[in-house]
């Protein structure tokens, strides 16, 4: 498994403080049978085995995982629960209509909801806090993009569920250097990522499921002839097959080389700050502990965790050749450094606040931004996948649709224009390279210089429209 040794890498805070038992499940081994083999033990996996065992109590579920259950973005996140996609509703309708935008937006928005529910039910404290969110814009530069979101949201017919706020209102809830207004949204919650995915597995367990970890799966091969060679996973230790094989490694499955340009894996990096003290948090406000952000262009999320520390994330680590994913990439000491700028310049009263972690990992991105929620029942692989940075929600939504597929169900999810779509595959090398790095470097490079001039980014830049949600 791959761990740091420091204990301030990929793997460690969440789960560290998950209070679960690390100790990692069983391999795999050898040959077997069952009727649902997942690969990958995160949100996607884990719910989706969740969701078929409470449809279907007598179900045999198998989960395997390369590391331990929370190893990926699920263990590693920001920690929002996030009510809706990264695309904006003008795209979703742009594409499937009016109807099917808001069917998709409130099917996202129910995530949220469940997550709190399934802790409650299950008994797990995920530190859930259903907080809201609050998007503020820093400085006169992203003024217009805030007045922009707020255009979006009416138009939507969604802005039931925010509220416009002031400088003086945004400061109510949030002390942030520079604010000169927000938007509050009221169905966000944050939580523990490490608690929740590590509670999910245990709950999978309870009902029956079976998890194996430090088990690689090194090929999939489809199921053929409606039924007559099943699906299975290859792992290295050996064949599991199924009747149906579920398809939950995110960023990861790219290294599977039928599924190597189906997403792209971005970095995204955290640090983290040490408990603030009472009179710290007195002084910033942030009591709903609201998922926090601002209009850059390259992203920016901030959570109050609830032992009082700050979580900054951002994006803007740099793509890799060849979409490859390592451990090291976790960390890039300039995005790392200049995430721990951005919390004295939001917050100058923590100037020379101790940073106790530092860590990152890949999101799995689509070409065209949207998840994919994919059963075919005449091979018997099913997948979900594509959440961008905002899979914490939409990953329970993939469970239950997913859930529904498999056990073939026909309901408002099955229905949904995110099921069973092909979206399109992401340049061959060195295209794909060039193209993401450009736009990556362009988008950071105009955020400083909004934030140096005060004048806004035009929207006309090549990399502005590349990256156009
Ligand atoms: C730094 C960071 C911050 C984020 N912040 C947020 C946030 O605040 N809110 C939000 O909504 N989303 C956020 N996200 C995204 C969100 O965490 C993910 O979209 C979500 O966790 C994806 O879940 P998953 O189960 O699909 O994938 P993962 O959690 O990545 O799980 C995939 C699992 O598959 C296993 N696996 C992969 N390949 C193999 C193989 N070949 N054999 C066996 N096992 C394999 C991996 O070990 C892993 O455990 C963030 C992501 C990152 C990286």
């Amino acid at each position: 498994m791959t761990t740091d040794p420091n204990g301030y890498g990929a793997t460690s805070f969440w789960l560290e403080t998950s209070g679960d038992d690390l100790t990692p499940r069983p391999r795999f081994d050898g040959s077997g049978d069952t009727d649902v083999a997942i690969l990958g033990a995160g949100y996607t996996g884990l719910w989706t085995a969740y969701e078929l065992l409470r449809r279907e109590p007598g179900l045999k579920v198998t989960v395997l995982d390369r590391e331990i259950a929370g190893f990926g973005a699920s263990g590693r996140n920001g920690g929002w629960c996030t009510a809706g996609l990264q695309v904006s509703s003008a795209n979703l309708e742009r594409r499937f209509g009016r109807e099917a935008m808001t069917a998709i937006e409130d099917a996202v928005e129910t995530g949220v909801d469940e997550i709190g529910r399934f802790c409650l039910e299950e008994g797990i404290d995920a530190d859930y806090t259903k907080g809201g969110s609050l998007v503020v814009a820093r400085g006169p530069s992203q003024v217009p993009a805030m007045e922009q979101h707020w255009a979006g949201l009416e138009a939507a017919g969604r802005a039931d569920r925010y509220e416009r706020l002031d400088a003086a209102g945004a400061a109510e809830r949030v002390r942030v250097d520079g604010a000169l207004g927000g938007i509050f949204g009221t169905e966000y919650a944050s939580m523990h990522p490490g608690k929740l995915v590590r509670g999910l597995a245990r709950a999978v367990e309870r009902r029956g499921g079976i998890i194996h970890e430090r088990t690689d799966v090194v090929d999939v091969e489809p199921g053929a002839g409606n039924g007559q060679l099943r699906p299975a996973l290859r792992t290295d230790r050996g064949e599991l097959r199924a009747d149906t094989v579920v398809l939950a490694g995110e960023a990861y499955l790219t290294q599977l080389r039928p599924w190597h340009r189906s997403l792209l894996p971005t970095y995204s990096l955290i640090v983290l700050t040490e408990p603030l003290t009472d009179a710290q948090w007195a002084e910033i406000g942030w009591a709903a502990r609201e998922c926090l952000a601002s209009y850059r262009l390259s992203i920016d999320y901030l959570t109050r965790t609830r032992d009082g520390r700050i979580l900054f994330g951002g994006r803007g680590a740099p793509y890799r050749f060849g979409s490859r994913i390592e451990p090291r990439f976790d960390r890039d000491e300039r995005t790392h450094a200049m995430l721990r700028r951005f919390v004295e310049a939001w917050f100058p009263s923590l100037t020379g606040i101790r940073f106790t972690h530092a860590w990152g990992g890949p999101l799995g991105f689509p070409r065209d931004w949207l998840p994919t929620f994919a059963y075919d029942r005449r091979t018997g692989l099913a997948s979900g996948r594509g959440y961008t940075g905002h899979g914490v929600a939409t990953a329970n939504l993939a469970g239950r649709v997913l859930a529904d597929l498999i056990t073939g169900a026909r309901t408002e999810l099955t229905e949904l224009p995110l099921v069973d779509r092909r979206g399109p595959s992401w340049e061959p090398e060195p295209l794909r390279f060039i193209g993401v790095r450009y736009v990556q470097e362009s988008l950071l490079r105009l955020d400083e210089r909004s934030e140096r001039t005060g004048d806004p980014p035009t929207g006309r830049s090549i990399a502005e429209r590349l990256a156009s949600r």
